[in-house]
């Protein structure tokens, strides 16, 4: 603009030598004032040509010397809108990750790969342009090495105006749905002057030549045309032949929720409902941030809570962001939204190809699709003006990425929440216990459904011992009890729910007469199973024992590694009762596409007696003919070297529990555990999440862990084990110098799995108050892990779902 030549910063993408620094590259004369920021480019780099970001653009009079110029421009238009990009910064500084993966972790994997790009022309376009750009088609492939530059800026100066817009090419091409769509051959007088001759003896195609003339310049799907016309098929063939309207594909959006799913219209609430709605409307409408903690007991009706907020924000004209666990476990979830918002529902999820995800965060950043149902990344989703976030099962793992950058949902959702200045709505049964202290410091604003709708009953819910059952028959899977409680839904045509806990599968020692697990004297969490050393070890301070031959509490031999596999389970219950019509759900089960939802279709229609599955049948289900639930071993969580073994125990459990009864037919629930005294066992009984509450803070005070404790791990990894040992040691010696003496650091310590991969794990984990030179500490130790040894690899994860 004002003459001067223009700099790019660019985030360049080479990962073996990660930065945060952008590099300054010259923008060619013909690009200037076009490149914008969040832009991809190609610039050379030492003697490669590399991609990068633009993130930045400053004038040439800040710098001396020669820079390199840009070698291409890859977009027309930035790929990230200026909220995204902003979000992609905070997170880079609270993950410790680098801009870059920020970047493109939030971007759809179709626009990491490189694709080839299409330019098309809109209506805004002049003859002249046309002309001078579109000469003999109406798109044309932007592969950039081919284009000229002159061309390139003048498409980028198009872009700008609105002239042309982008398209994507998809790479597996049969993926790509066409539908015919018609268009009008001829001018408006034309079509005119032609109805008027056919008006008497072709009323039809009078019909059909009147809605023509009413057509813009764009194609409109030929059923579409029908339907809007009043015409058949045959009446528009007839008019392409005749050469008055031209058909043409017309590509339309892979919906991945292809089968329909019937209307839905929203319930009358009940008191607690309409508390909740109320409050975080208002929120809505005050255009305040605010997080609410939904906490309601399994069946209480939350789902109803979350649709009718949803609506609320649609009706002020904004948009709607709603979180869960897992697409492929929760299609009950997925399409209760889709009955009540149709098509202006997205769905983003793992299981699409690239191209519908592409589709699909297309239409969102279109503001097409203005709800978006979506796992863990969905959080990214490129929605405008969001008016609500809703986060389901909020205390569930799976919302925290434990990869680079290692993020939790939770926080990305209150930073959306904060820009969009809309409400944040986290909801679950048996929330996780920092959401549970943060309402009740009134950080979060709590709303309590404490009762189920209709007040249908919670289920009864039995504790069986195991160690008696074992006593008895010698059968560490089914107690009598059990085998009784199925045989009576057998007979009343009833449905049952088996949950098998894979979740820590013979890594730690039990002993089956006692129920006692070998702990750390230290640490008073379980201590790990390691083959290879032939020992107990903790994760957390390093102790280390031999493997015990009898149980050190009551002298039994019957100590042994814990565990068991879905099939064998599956086996000996068809052994037990031969009649039961069993389904199996496992990861073997379900791996094939779609294998998921059709086992649950399977069980809904009653072609099973049984579901016998592992965790992933705890969530989400809802089934009226479930009367009983088992959990075979209770257990296996509670073993697990991790401080958060018991509420895992407890969340599991409860959540299992909720699948029984929720219809008309009272529900009962039988839990086998070796442990009926344990606290977290004795609370699911009771389904009193409230006093798990308060015992468990009392338990996390008592060993300084979280919520009253901060927590960093930090990991180093090689090839060479002295190489991750040692890198270890200096690591905590940079960590002790930094920090204050307040700071509680674990470790080193060789990690559950020490070596996976070929590489050795170490890791250390720092617990804290109020470190204010922690950040610095670590980046200090991120940058220079960089230009340590080859091949040694420093992640830094906040808030780490496990120790191990
Ligand atoms: P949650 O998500 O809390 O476990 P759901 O939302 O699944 O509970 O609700 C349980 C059942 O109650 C569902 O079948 C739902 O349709 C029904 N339900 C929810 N709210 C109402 C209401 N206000 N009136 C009648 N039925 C309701
Ligand atoms: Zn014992
Ligand atoms: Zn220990």
């Amino acid at each position: 603009m004002n003459g001067m030549a223009q700099i790019a910063q660019v985030l360049v993408d080479v990962p073996t030598m990660q930065t945060n620094e952008p590099y300054s590259y010259a923008i060619p004369e013909q690009f200037q004032d076009q490149v914008e920021p969040g832009m991809r480019v190609t610039v050379p780099f030492g003697h490669r040509v590399v991609s990068g970001f633009v993130v930045g653009i400053s004038n040439q009079s800040q710098y001396d010397g020669q820079l390199k110029p840009i070698a291409a421009v890859l977009d027309l238009a930035p790929v990230l809108n200026a909220e995204l990009w902003q979000l992609a910064d905070w997170l880079a500084t609270t993950t410790y990750a680098f801009r870059i993966t920020c970047i493109q972790t939030m971007l759809p994997n179709l626009l990491k790969a490189s694709v080839e790009r299409f330019v098309q022309p809109t209506d805004k376009i002049s003859a002249a342009e046309r002309a001078q750009y579109f000469p003999d088609s109406s798109s044309r492939a932007f592969d950039v090495s081919k284009l000229p530059d002159e061309t390139l800026a003048g498409l980028l100066k198009l872009r700008r105006a609105g002239k042309v817009t982008v398209t994507y090419d998809v790479q597996d091409k049969a993926t790509v749905k066409t539908t015919p769509a018609i268009l009008p051959a001829l001018p408006t007088v034309k079509l005119q002057e032609i109805q008027a001759t056919v008006a008497k003896r072709a009323p039809k195609q009078a019909q059909l030549l009147a809605y023509l003339q009413t057509m813009g310049t764009t194609p409109v799907a030929q059923a579409q045309v029908g339907r809007d016309a009043g015409v058949s098929a045959e009446v528009i063939r007839t008019a392409v032949a005749k050469g008055w309207a031209t058909k043409q594909a017309l590509e339309v959006y892979r919906d991945p929720f292809q089968q329909p799913v019937p209307p839905t219209h929203p319930l009358t609430l009940n008191a607690e409902q309409q508390t909740a709605v109320d409050a975080i409307d208002a929120a809505m409408v005050e255009h305040r941030q605010q997080t609410f903690l939904v906490e309601g007991v399994t069946g209480s009706g939350k789902t109803e809570v979350y649709l009718q907020s949803i609506a609320k924000a649609l009706a002020l004209g904004r948009t709607a962001l709603m979180l869960v666990p897992e697409i492929a476990l929760t299609p009950q979830m997925t399409n209760r939204v889709k009955s009540r918002f149709g098509h202006q529902v997205a769905v983003l999820h793992s299981g699409l190809s690239k191209g519908e995800q592409y589709d699909e965060w297309r239409r969102i950043d279109r503001g097409e699709a203005t709800v978006v149902v979506g796992a863990r990344s969905a959080v990214f989703a490129p929605l405008h003006d969001i008016g609500i976030i809703i986060m389901d099962e909020e205390h569930e793992t799976s919302y925290k990425q434990d990869e680079n950058p290692r993020y939790h949902a939770r926080d990305v959702a209150i930073w959306r929440g904060k820009f969009h200045q809309a409400p944040v709505v986290l909801g679950s049964a048996t929330p996780s216990l920092e959401t549970r202290a943060r309402a009740a410091k009134g950080l979060y604003t709590r709303l309590a459904l404490a009762h189920r709708v209709n007040d249908h009953p919670l289920p009864t819910v039995h504790i069986v011992d195991m160690r008696e059952a074992l006593k008895e028959n010698g059968d560490g899977d089914f107690s009598p009890e059990l085998l009784e409680a199925i045989q009576t839904r057998l007979d009343r045509q009833e449905q049952v729910v088996l949950m098998l806990n894979r979740r820590g599968y013979s890594s730690f020692m039990m002993c089956r007469d006692c129920g006692f697990v070998l702990k750390c004297p230290n640490c008073d969490i379980s201590l790990t199973l390691h083959m290879d050393t032939h020992s107990m070890k903790c994760h957390y301070c390093g102790h280390e024992e031999p493997i015990p031959r009898i149980c050190p509490n009551c002298q039994s031999r019957k100590i042994r590694y814990y565990g068991t596999g879905t099939q064998k389970v599956e086996k000996a219950l068809q052994a037990k009762l031969p009649a039961a019509r069993i389904l199996r759900m496992d990861v073997d089960s379900t791996r094939r596409k779609g294998a998921h939802e059709r086992l649950l279709k399977q069980f809904g229609q009653h072609q099973a007696d049984i579901l016998l599955g592992t965790q992933m049948i705890a969530k989400g289900l809802d089934f009226p003919n479930v009367t009983l639930v088992g959990v075979l071993n209770a257990d296996t969580a509670l073993g697990l070297p991790d401080f958060r073994a018991s509420e895992r125990t407890f969340q599991l459990l409860t959540q299992v529990s909720g699948r029984a009864g929720r219809a008309e037919k009272p529900g009962e629930v039988f839990i086998q555990t070796f442990n009926p005294e344990h606290y977290a066992i004795q609370l699911a009984q009771s389904q009193d999440y409230e006093r798990f509450f308060v015992t468990e803070m009392h338990m996390r005070h008592q060993g300084n862990y979280p919520p009253y404790y901060y927590a960093v791990q930090v990991t180093a990894s090689h090839e060479e084990e002295p190489v991750a040992a040692k890198a270890m040691y200096q690591i905590v010696d940079v960590l002790r110098q930094g920090l204050s003496d307040q700071a509680i650091i674990l470790g080193p310590t060789p990690k559950a799995i020490a070596r996976v991969k070929r590489k050795y794990y170490y890791q250390v984990v720092i617990k804290y108050k109020h470190e204010p030179r922690l950040k610095a500490v670590l980046e200090q130790i991120r940058q220079g892990a960089q230009k340590a040894q080859r091949g040694l690899t420093i992640t830094i994860d906040p808030e780490p779902m496990n120790f191990m």
